[in-house]
């Protein structure tokens, strides 16, 4: 009775670091998303969009680029007293 082992080392069973994967990445910045509606989300409202929407109030110096955000933000800091909206 012979038996022997084969010589080579199964090595497959070795980890594999995962890579975090963030496959959706924007182009326009550095952002990047885990899924494409995300990156979607931000070309649409984000991404290549300034500020539009400027607080009067002095020397506040907040922005926004959503209307509704600006309105929240001068009724809780100022009581909406600053900037027509
Ligand atoms: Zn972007
Ligand atoms: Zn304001
Ligand atoms: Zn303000």
């Amino acid at each position: 009775m012979s038996k022997f082992k084969s010589g080579r080392e199964e090595t497959n069973d070795k980890p594999r670091p995962v890579p975090v994967l963030v496959p959706f990445k924007c182009s326009q910045c550095e952002k990047s998303y885990k899924y494409k509606q995300n990156l979607v989300r931000h070309l649409k409202y984000e991404c290549d969009k300034e500020a539009q929407y400027h607080c009067d109030y002095e020397s506040c110096g907040y922005s926004s680029k959503f209307k509704s955000n600006l309105k929240k933000h001068c009724y809780r800091k100022h009581n909406g007293g600053c900037c027509k909206i």
